[in-house]
């Protein structure tokens, strides 16, 4: 079987790069992903595989091989650009000014429409049922993992796991990476406004400094990090933005702070949320301002798990050799895939992209991203062999 799906992956490869290669010219950003949605849903009826589209732009298609109720196993992969002025100087350059293909949606997308195509020429030599998630919205608030959740996307069949690749720049062309438990990062927007009293800068006494409040409140919010979160569980707080003032001689009436929280514990995400409020307002307060605290919560962190992770990396192994699988490092970065795996036994797992040689390294979300294509042939068929060779026990022997 493994050499039917490498055989096919290298046959359809070229055919796999143009498609790339559309979709890179013309990307779309989170939730407006109609024509890319249109693409998808076109490419599934050419291959004769029936498909939902839910959450507006989402496509959820199924392919049955035998035994069709045996085992259900989802693939995902998101759509959506970022706006971001694309750099490289390719002839599949984004057509769209100021939006970007720059974390390798368009890959993760031409991987799925790839394997579907390997997975549904086979369909006569597996078992089970493949459901095909194309998301919308990774990258924005509330994530469009969340939506296609709230619209049925895990019912109806309900799969018994759900796998993802990422594009991974750091990471060599050939080599796949795979981590159990804990991956990514929750991450949590803060927003912050202090009021003060504003007046002239020689006349502090009569003024309430919402500079020296705001100031004082990000010393605070680092220490509160310090001494409340166990030094094992991985967390970070950075204020990014502190927006205040006009001039030299004017003490403002207000400071605004925004910044990010992350974590990789919903107990202790949850707690430090309540801490971040108390906290912030006790000090602002009596320092005599007052504070307006938003925090907008976003995704959940994500939890690969183990004992999927161990049968999907044995897999990997299996299909391209030992040498070519490693553990993924831990990353404060977020993914709304995090949503999948608060569900049902999840896999997230990385696909290299980078080559040295041909000048190939810029990290993701920058305005040169791009990656090796051959990185295509080996995400479209290792697509293909995780839905068809993971086990149904896999999933249900190993506890949560
Ligand atoms: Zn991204
Ligand atoms: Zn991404």
């Amino acid at each position: 079987m493994i050499e039917k799906v490498k055989s096919l992956a290298k046959k359809y490869a070229p055919e796999f790069i143009q498609v790339r290669h559309m979709l890179h010219a013309n990307p779309e950003l989170s939730y407006q992903e109609f024509e890319t949605s249109k693409f998808i849903q076109g490419r599934l009826r050419e291959l004769e595989i029936p498909y939902d589209v839910i959450a507006t732009t989402g496509v959820v298609g199924l392919i049955k091989g035998k035994n069709p109720s045996k085992r259900i196993v989802a693939l995902r992969a998101d759509m959506d650009a970022l706006p971001i002025n694309e750099e490289n100087d390719v002839p599949y350059k984004s057509r769209n000014p100021g939006i970007m293909h720059a974390c390798g949606h368009d890959v993760h997308t031409t991987c799925l429409l790839g394997a579907a195509r390997i997975l549904q020429e086979l369909n006569e030599e597996w078992e089970g049922t493949i459901k095909l998630i194309f998301q919308p919205g990774e990258e924005k608030n509330p994530g469009g993992a969340s939506i296609m959740i709230r619209d049925g996307v895990l019912e109806n069949p309900k799969p018994q796991s759900i796998f993802a690749m990422h594009v991974h720049p750091g990471l060599p062309i050939g080599k796949l990476s795979f981590r159990g438990g804990k991956v990514m990062a929750s991450a949590d927007e803060l927003y912050m406004t202090i009021k003060g009293k504003g007046g002239h800068a020689a006349s502090p006494h009569l003024c309430i400094d919402p500079i020296l409040i705001a100031s004082e409140l990000i010393i605070s919010l680092q220490q509160l990090i310090s001494r409340h979160n166990n030094p094992f569980n991985p967390c970070v707080l950075s204020i990014t933005s502190f927006q205040g003032g006009t001039t030299t001689n004017v003490i403002p009436n207000e400071v605004k702070l925004m910044g990010t929280f992350r974590a990789m514990n919903e107990d202790w995400r949850t707690k430090a949320h309540d801490l971040i409020s108390k906290q912030a307002k006790g000090l602002v307060e009596s320092m005599g301002g007052q504070l307006d605290l938003h925090i907008d919560k976003g995704y959940p962190a994500v939890h690969n798990h183990e004992g999927l992770n161990a049968s999907a990396r044995k897999k990997a192994a299996e299909f391209l050799g030992e040498e070519a699988v490693e553990e993924t490092e831990l990353r404060m970065g977020a993914e709304d895939f995090g949503y999948y795996a608060q569900q049902i036994p999840a896999c997230f797992y990385r696909v290299g992209v980078m080559n040295k040689e041909k000048g190939i390294t810029s990290g993701v979300h920058t305005p040169t991203f791009n990656i090796d294509e051959n990185a295509i042939e080996i995400g479209m068929s290792m697509m293909a062999w995780l839905g068809i060779s993971i086990e149904e026990k896999t999933a249900t022997q190993v506890p949560l």
